[in-house]
């Protein structure tokens, strides 16, 4: 790492004491944009790095909320607003045990360098709270997401903080919020949240994006090497709202899903995972994927294991973060791997990306490859904004030009900085560059 920036880093870690997955994507970023500030040394001046890696705002509040045995139960809320330069601080709401600061402030972190690479005008921030929906009744849920609101509402806005979905947060969870904001403020501000439902403000394709952008952008990759999804053995990890549609998507471009996995084990189906029958068991029944596995001839289940023994061309990684390390990577490259897009944030260890990058393999970051996910709520904010809704077709075309705008700006930023085909750097770097300029516009706040 460029020592300039390496002592910004040992101060930013040493400020945040504790938070393993922000400090690893701050690390991650700052790796790429040495050679940014030999260009730029107003950056430096103006500390735009510093400013950067600390939250414009962060919020922690108490959650109290009420079992269907009449217990009370406590959980802990976040939303970090990070940076607004390009427009209303941006990101869904993470409802896992695992949730504490470090990962709300690595996933905010991310989704500054995200949003920007979108093209469309939103900042970047992140939420969500340590409560575990698993098991939870729909009126435990219900009665979680209201008192979470309670606190919430008064942050957020249409021209403020613009919360959405992330892992455990889906439809049903952002009726109950939307509901509750609507109670208590009494506006219908359709704007202040994005997952809606199609008939109160939501926007096609906003449940199909992430997955679909994934590999949209991953089959961008694989046409720089002259070849595409079609006819590829892909493996994807997890099975929720993200891996679900990335499935679909690949097969719909020829490629077989021979293998998905949930955080009990994986299922192997060699014949290409049966989507519909997949959607019922996680969507309809919220089941897990060892129901998939004995509901279909010739599939086989291994309980517990990784996923990533199972030898693929493409490897879709959309569970969480860090599902994917060194020895994987190796053991996938082994097994003849081309590419890895990855639909989840920061799924790949650092060893892994380094694992990748040497053996050649196209490798599309999060934040460039799973943008579309929040690219289409900047629609759906564009939808809301103009009481209009939008056909599937438009919707999806527009999806499609902002993943190749995407991959496009990577690729080309990559090439201007002499590192062609890596697209880590050059989502880094053109992420950066654009808030930098704003910020600086801006003046010091
Ligand atoms: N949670 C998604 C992400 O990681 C989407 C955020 C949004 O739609 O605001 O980008």
């Amino acid at each position: 790492m460029d020592a300039r920036l390496e002592s910004i880093k040992d101060t930013v870690l040493a400020r945040n004491p504790g938070e393993a997955e922000f400090h690893q994507a701050v690390v991650e970023v700052f790796e790429s944009l040495g050679p940014v500030h030999d260009r730029h040394p107003e950056f430096l001046e103006a500390a735009i790095l510093e400013r950067l890696c600390e939250p414009e705002r962060q919020i922690i509040f108490r959650v109290p909320w009420t079992d269907d045995s009449g217990r009370v139960q406590i959980n802990r809320g976040f939303r970090v607003e990070f940076n607004s330069a390009l427009g209303p601080y941006k990101g869904g709401l993470r409802f896992h045990p695992s949730v504490y600061l470090g990962i709300v402030k690595f996933l905010g972190f991310e989704q500054i360098f995200k949003n920007a690479l979108t093209g469309m005008p939103i900042g970047g921030g992140k939420g969500g709270s340590d409560f575990d929906p698993r098991g939870r009744s729909d009126a435990e849920v219900m009665r979680f997401c209201q008192s979470f609101m309670t606190e919430l509402y008064r942050h957020i806005g249409e021209y403020t903080d613009v919360p959405a979905g992330d892992i455990g947060v889906g439809g049903r969870e952002i009726g109950y919020l939307f509901g509750q904001y609507k109670r208590i403020t009494n506006r219908y501000e359709s704007g202040v949240l994005t997952g809606k439902g199609i008939s109160w403000g939501g926007s096609l394709v906003r449940p199909e994006a992430t997955g679909f952008g994934t590999v949209i952008f991953t089959q961008e990759m694989l046409k720089t090497r002259g070849t595409s999804l079609d006819g590829q053995r892909v493996v994807v990890s997890g099975s929720g709202n993200v891996a679900i549609n990335a499935i679909a998507k690949a097969q719909t471009l020829g490629a077989t899903v021979v293998a998905c996995s949930d955080s009990s084990g994986y299922v192997v189906d060699e014949a290409g995972i049966d989507v519909d029958l997949l959607r019922e068991v996680k969507e309809v029944e919220r089941g897990r994927l060892k129901d998939y596995a004995e509901r279909r001839a010739g599939v086989s289940y291994v309980d517990g294991g990784s996923v990533w023994d199972v030898d693929a061309t493409v490897a879709l990684p959309c569970a969480t973060q860090n599902e994917l390390d060194g020895d994987a990577a190796a053991r996938l490259v082994r097994g003849g791997l081309l590419a890895v897009g990855e639909g989840a944030n920061m799924p790949s260890t650092r060893d892994a990306v380094a694992v990748f990058q040497e053996a050649g393999v196209l490798f599309g970051p999060g934040k460039a490859a799973n943008a579309g996910g929040v690219a289409t709520s900047a629609l759906e904010m564009q939808q809301n904004a103009s009481r209009d809704s939008w056909s599937f077709e438009h919707t999806e075309e527009r999806l499609t030009e902002i993943m190749v705008g995407i991959h496009d700006r990577c690729a080309a930023t990559a090439d201007e900085y002499g590192e062609p085909g890596n697209y880590v750097l050059g989502a880094n770097i053109g992420g950066f560059v654009k808030v930098a300029d704003a910020m600086l516009a801006q003046g010091l706040i």
